[in-house]
């Protein structure tokens, strides 16, 4: 005897839309959770009217009209536009690389004097063909840019000199010649008023959730109370690491809650000198212009990863993604599991497009049913 149609493994965005549509569908679904909240790394939780973003700062954009108007059933959102400043030594500077940026490094006014100067410096590095990462991004954006604004931040994300990092992780640096810090090139962007807990909330509404339980405790029951499972965790521990373990690139969180109302003035503030342990500030309050008295700040360390800490960023060289491929095709072997999300497919995966491989997901279930 099945009691549901589908066991749910993860709350997070993918989870969750699946269990709303599966719900709507008229399918019966048991989401479990092995953390003691929903919502997975979207979670933000209400500090003094302060919506914190628990795992990382997160800022929803799509040019997809369809999903922006998917996500807004669930919540409004404000007209937040991501324009993060960057900290070098005592000079800032704006993101991403625009004219505000060259102005301020180089005093000049126009496109053409910059394009110049980036130019000259380009063809005075006399690559041509970037064996690392640091002759790529000389080779993209010059060398006053590069010293200045990638190379300390770049070390302290991959805890390795560029030198020694492959060209590949820098396909584009993308310059702008206008007077633009817009981060997002979307049409469509925004931070839900109230955070993104709610939306999770809404999603999950009137569906069975089981937090703090994980699935791994008891994966031959779970297994038997549905027809199908739709597993969102890292799809290398859903084998039991049998084929080697899939690496991460992890991160460390402080917070502090200070007796301030605005401690930097901008939401995100990047601090590109190798000098300084963590590679950015984040003033949550500054994400909805949030009413307080107090602030929170939150420091980000980016970190090796080890077995037992939260998985962030996929390693996206060759021997990650040929072991994924091969769990991969393990996994195709056995059709009671669906697996999506971006730890299922060892993937970074913006939230519109979880929300649309999930959408995909469940209209490809509908339709075979
Ligand atoms: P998750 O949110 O990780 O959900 C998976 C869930 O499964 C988790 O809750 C986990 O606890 C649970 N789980 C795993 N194993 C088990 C188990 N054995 N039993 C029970 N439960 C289990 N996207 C944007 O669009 N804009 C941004 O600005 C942005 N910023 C980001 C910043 C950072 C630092 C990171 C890492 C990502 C960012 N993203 C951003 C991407 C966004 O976080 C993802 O798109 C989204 O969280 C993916 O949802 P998911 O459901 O696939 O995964």
């Amino acid at each position: 005897y099945q009691k549901y149609d589908y066991v749910i493994v993860g709350s997070g965005l993918f989870g969750a839309i699946f269990a709303y549509e599966m719900n709507r569908a008229g399918k019966k679904c048991l989401v479990i959770e092995k953390r003691e909240h929903i919502g997975g790394n979207i979670y933000t939780e209400n500090d003094e009217g302060i919506n914190v973003h628990k795992y990382g700062a997160h800022i929803f954009h799509t040019n997809d009209k369809e999903i922006w108007d998917y996500i807004n059933q669930f919540a409004s959102f404000n007209n937040y536009i991501n324009s993060p400043i960057a900290v070098y030594k005592n000079e800032l500077y704006n993101l991403p690389f625009n004219m505000n940026t060259f102005s301020k490094l180089w005093g000049i006014k126009t496109p053409d004097e910059a394009k110049k100067i980036i130019n000259e410096q380009i063809t005075k590095s006399g690559i041509v063909d970037p064996k690392n990462l640091e002759e790529q991004a000389i080779s993209m954006v010059g060398t006053d840019i590069y010293e200045k604004l990638i190379k300390g931040y770049t070390k302290k994300q991959w805890g390795r000199d560029p030198k020694d990092l492959p060209s590949f992780i820098i396909k584009r640096l993308p310059l702008r010649f206008t007077y633009d810090n817009n981060y997002f090139n979307d049409r469509y962007q925004g931070i839900p008023d109230g955070g993104y807990t709610p939306i999770i909330e809404k999603l999950l509404c009137g569906i069975e959730v089981l937090t703090s339980t994980d699935f791994f405790d008891k994966k031959e029951f779970y297994e038997k109370l549905a027809n199908k499972i739709l597993y969102t965790g890292p799809i290398d521990e859903l084998f039991e690491y049998r084929l080697g373990m899939l690496d991460y690139r992890g991160l460390k969180f402080e917070s502090e809650k200070i007796a301030s109302e605005n401690f930097q003035g901008s939401a995100v503030v990047n601090y590109t000198e190798e000098s300084i342990p963590f590679t950015r500030i984040i003033e949550h309050k500054h994400f909805e212009s949030a009413n307080s008295e107090k602030t929170v700040i939150t420091r980000e360390f980016s970190t090796e990863w080890e077995l037992g800490d939260e998985r962030y960023y996929p390693v996206n060289d060759d021997t990650n993604q040929d072991l994924y491929k091969k769990y991969r095709l393990l996994s195709k072997s056995n059709d009671k599991y669906i697996l999506g999300g971006r730890l299922a497919e060892y993937k970074y995966y913006d939230m519109h497009i979880v929300i649309r491989s999930a959408l995909n997901k469940v209209q490809k279930e509908l339709d075979c049913a």
